[in-house]
């Protein structure tokens, strides 16, 4: 697999457009791409990236190479609110005043950040705990109890985003709310290029994680393929990702996203058919995970975490299409 897309440096997307993928530590997603737009009084990025003590450096060296540099960041406007994406956006503002900019509907995450005041991921441990998985729900509090947290990355933006046009003086740049992966999910399509700056509802080579959720969780993956649907015509713009490269059409990869998870709620309704009432657990440690189809017991603790998540985004979803009932044993949720 190539892997050319996180060659350090300014790469030139478009017209006065750039991308800057940045590197993000022991991750399996590599890098995040931040996207630089020339306007008319300076430069507006898509996306912050992951504030860590090297990122100033490294975004720093990277706009250099066409003659730019951060002070000139005058608007970021962030796709969601994970936080290699939010919080060097943070950053450039303490730095230099650019304005942050974060969809409306990630208002409630935020809060509940602040509320949690460590990268303890309560939400989706409470998802656990419902699927049956109070040991992974243990391990997983363990890894990220005493990770490195600063309350300070995760101030509120200066804009709450809605859907349409951003006062972006000499662009094109329409918002579109795509919820799915985060409640509040943007992404931002440049008219004039042709370009959708997707974030991380439509990647290239992997599906977005559904189900790792800030506060209650509101039926994820149905809100995700309504998202896709909505794209799924787009044969126009071409894919410009937070994680991957620059390529490919918005609607034909929506449709390859909308197909994943068709034949996932297949499988999901296979398994309890032939295995009768399981919690969520059982199921996706039944499914096989990543494109290279890794059994369940091969992933790490918070990649099992994801999993079972997303698993019980695709079963709640069942119940609501009326094709899985939900019952209860103890505090646990049980599929048939
Ligand atoms: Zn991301």
């Amino acid at each position: 697999m190539t892997l050319e897309w996180v060659e350090p440096g300014c790469h030139p997307v478009a017209d006065g457009v750039y991308r800057i993928p940045l590197t993000l530590p022991q991750d399996g997603l590599r890098a995040v791409n931040v996207y630089v737009l020339e306007t008319d009084s300076g430069l507006a990025l898509i996306d912050g990236g992951w504030h860590r003590p090297d990122t100033y450096l490294e975004f720093s060296t990277a706009l250099a190479e066409i003659g730019r540099s951060p002070d000139e960041v005058h608007d970021v406007y962030v796709t969601h609110i994970h936080r290699d994406h939010y919080t060097f956006a943070v950053e450039l503002r303490r730095r230099h005043g650019a304005r942050v900019h974060l969809g409306s509907k990630e208002a409630a995450g935020l809060d509940e950040i602040a509320l949690v005041n460590s990268n303890v991921p309560e939400t989706s441990l409470g998802e656990l705990r419902r699927a049956g998985a109070p040991q992974l729900a243990a391990d997983a509090y363990a890894l990220t109890v005493d990770e490195p947290f600063d309350l300070a990355d995760w101030e509120t933006p200066d804009g709450w985003l809605s859907p349409g046009m951003l006062p972006l003086a000499g662009r094109n740049i329409e918002a579109v709310h795509t919820p799915g992966h985060t409640k509040g999910h943007i992404v931002f399509h440049d008219h004039d290029n042709s370009l959708s700056f997707t974030g991380d509802h439509i990647l290239p080579r992997i599906t977005p994680s559904i189900g790792f959720e800030l506060g209650k969780p509101d039926l994820p993956l149905g809100r995700f393929l309504d998202s896709l649907t909505m794209m799924a015509d787009d044969d126009t713009h071409t894919v410009a990702p937070a994680h991957g490269a620059v390529g490919g059409k918005v609607g034909s990869r929506a449709r390859d996203l909308l197909r994943h998870h068709d034949v996932r709620l297949d499988q999901i309704l296979e398994i309890l058919d032939q295995c009768g009432p399981q919690n969520g657990h059982a199921v996706a440690s039944t499914l096989t995970w990543t494109g290279r189809n890794r059994s369940f017991a091969s992933l790490d603790t918070l990649n099992q975490m994801f999993a079972v998540c997303e698993t019980m985004a695709h079963l709640n979803l069942l119940v609501v299409r009326g094709e899985l009932s939900l019952g209860h044993a103890d505090e646990v949720s049980v599929y048939s």
